[in-house]
């Protein structure tokens, strides 16, 4: 091991604390975490120098590849400028830009504003309380409740975290946040009395934590129009899902859905910079012209960043430069059927799943986590949830990428059956 290397897994052991981390394990002598020091397209490179593809993006983040020379350049530039000034009180070239090419992709009078905050929980945050001041100001405020489905993910704040279904990690937290309401289906909200119910989130076409499981086809729009007729707002939550992970800009096209609320952030700047948007509708806007006492007091210090905006622009500019969007079908065709091939002859393999560019390789039990390790060998990087291997590369990836990617899982899940059972490979 280089010296650089050993010099910062010790500072990491002795003095980081890493999400979603058990840190017993991650400080143990026998762990030596990899140290991620550089990415060009779809690879990362650690302070070994040993090369990966980056299989899951980047924990769901990234979109056109690492440093990505459009993507670099756009940051540059707005640094040369101003790295961040203050949205409390000023406008700024970036954001303006961006406001108005987010809205771009709906229909004119439907999702028409956008308000930008940090990061996929805060998106959230903001979607909540935006929509309960919303009931406030249209003498509604009877309706409280939030209804969300069973094992869903919608961020770890306190507030998004109250929308969690994992009960994992939230169960010891119920009871601190809003009123939220759990259900399983569609069937099981339309048996609820509707009245007291004041918004529904969901993960449109598939949930991503509870190990990528896609929803039925058809149960978004039919959602919408239940949402509709009982007056209760839709909340979407694209956090994972935007900006082509699902094969079109964001999932809730493929179903012509419009919610009242649209929450984005990972991908937003292409995976380089913590940004993200609330985007709603004119409706809900007015609803906070009144007075001052109306206006939504709401923000974060770092509110549309304009290196964040500008790395967005970038990113959007991208999908048209580089016809991100028309590229994918063949992708994801190929995906498919390199994903059956490994489900028909990998005995490890359980069940696979998968929406667009995004998959979940459901292992055996027991063999997720170290599948995952062992894929590194075979030049893959990725993390799994639970036993459901996550496959979600940049959607730069060329197919012989996904060959590969697949080929690892194969390689590893077969190594790490042969270990728990004593075996050779
Ligand atoms: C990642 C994620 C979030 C939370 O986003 P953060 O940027 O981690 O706060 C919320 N919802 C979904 C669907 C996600 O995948």
């Amino acid at each position: 091991m280089r010296d650089d290397t050993r010099r910062w897994i010790e500072a990491d052991k002795r003095h980081a604390w890493h999400p979603f981390t058990p840190q017993d394990e991650w400080t143990h002598a026998d762990h030596d975490p990899l140290i991620l020091v550089r990415g060009e397209g779809p690879w990362l490179w650690d302070s070994e120098g040993r090369r990966y593809l980056d299989g899951n993006a980047s924990i769901w983040t990234n979109i056109h590849g690492h440093a990505h020379p459009v993507i670099n350049a756009a940051i540059r530039t707005q640094l040369e400028q101003v790295a961040h000034t203050s949205y409390l009180g000023f406008g700024n070239p970036r954001a303006s830009e961006l406001a108005e090419k987010l809205t771009s992709f709906f229909p004119e009078q439907t999702l028409e504003r956008v308000f930008f905050s940090d990061d996929g929980s805060t998106a959230m945050e903001c979607a909540m309380k935006m929509s309960l001041q919303f009931r406030m100001q249209t003498g509604a405020e009877d309706r409280r409740a939030f209804v969300a489905f069973a094992e869903g993910y919608h961020g770890d704040t306190l507030g998004a975290a109250s929308l969690g279904g994992v009960s994992r990690f939230f169960e010891r937290f119920r009871g601190m946040g809003p009123e939220v309401r759990f259900v399983r289906s569609l069937d099981e909200l339309r048996a609820m009395p509707a009245e007291e119910v004041h918004a529904v989130v969901i993960e449109p076409l598939i949930q991503g934590v509870n190990e990528m499981r896609p929803w039925p086809a058809g149960m978004l729009r039919e959602l919408r129009s239940w949402s509709e007729r009982a007056g209760v707002l839709l909340i979407l939550d694209e956090v994972m899902t935007g900006f082509g992970r699902t094969g079109t800009m964001f999932a809730c096209q493929q179903e012509a859905v419009i919610p009242d609320f649209l929450c984005v952030a990972k991908g937003l700047t292409g995976g380089y910079l913590p940004l993200a948007a609330t985007l709603t509708t004119r409706r809900i806007y007015e609803a906070f012209g009144g007075a001052a006492d109306q206006a939504f007091y709401y923000g974060h210090s770092f509110t549309a960043n304009p290196l964040g905006c500008a790395a967005a622009l970038a990113s959007l500019s991208l999908f048209e430069s580089e016809g991100t969007l028309e590229s994918l079908p063949e992708k994801i065709a190929h995906l498919s059927w390199r994903l059956d091939e490994l489900r028909r002859d990998c005995p490890e393999v359980v069940d696979v799943r998968q929406c667009g560019m995004v998959a979940g390789i459901e292992l055996k039990a027991g063999l997720g986590a170290q599948t995952c390790v062992l894929a590194r060998e075979f030049g893959l990087l990725t993390r799994p949830i639970r036993d459901t291997v996550v496959l979600m590369p940049p959607l730069c990836v060329e197919k012989d990428h996904l060959d590969m990617a697949v080929e690892a899982i194969r390689r590893a899940a077969r190594k790490a059956q042969a270990s728990v059972s004593g075996g050779c490979e």
